[in-house]
């Protein structure tokens, strides 16, 4: 494998990262669209940022995330998240906090070379190439597909830092 496998981290929420960032307290800097396990309410899409430095004082976390409150099914499917008060909650995360979710499952596209990432329950992602290759389920389930199932390869990624690599023990697609 050259290089680095880096997930295709696509702004399909229409979010205003810049907007976002400016309206938290502290200076912070972008992670990802990514997703975390929050209690109560399972695996959700959320912008995460990184605190450079967290007001401790305040109680706030090395890494602090914005997600949705539109619906049970998040934010994916909804345009323009400007008014950040309404529309979002803020929560964070230690460093220590943040090791149990940061290392979640996705698939690899060896013929487009994406990695994509499914990001809550219901985000069906496709690469965009011939192959179809696909990926759903969030961090509840992996199902995977491909027109070629050999050129589809389960990976794990970190969230902190975009990266993927291929699993060594390969996973069968799931039916639903
Ligand atoms: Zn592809």
């Amino acid at each position: 494998m050259k290089g680095s496998m880096i997930v295709a981290n696509e702004n399909y929420y229409g979010v205003n990262v810049e907007k976002l960032a400016a309206s938290l307290e502290g200076e912070v800097e972008f992670v990802g669209f990514t997703s975390l396990d929050i209690q109560g309410a399972g695996w959700r899409p959320v912008v995460l940022f990184h605190a450079k430095n967290p007001n401790r004082a305040k109680g706030h976390k090395d890494y602090v995330f914005l997600f949705g409150v539109i619906s049970a099914d998040d934010f994916i499917a909804t345009g323009n998240k400007d008014d950040i008060k309404t529309k979002f909650y803020i929560s964070g995360r230690n460093e220590n906090e943040i090791q149990e979710e940061r290392y979640q499952h996705g698939v690899y596209c060896t013929e487009c070379k994406t990695v994509l990432h499914s990001v809550h329950r219901h985000d069906y992602k496709l690469c965009g190439c011939s192959n179809e290759t696909m990926v759903d389920g969030g961090q509840d389930y992996l199902r995977f597909g491909g027109l070629d199932l050999n050129k589809v390869k389960p990976v794990t990624i970190d969230i902190l830092t975009g990266k993927a690599k291929i699993k060594r023990v390969t996973r069968h697609a799931k039916k639903s």
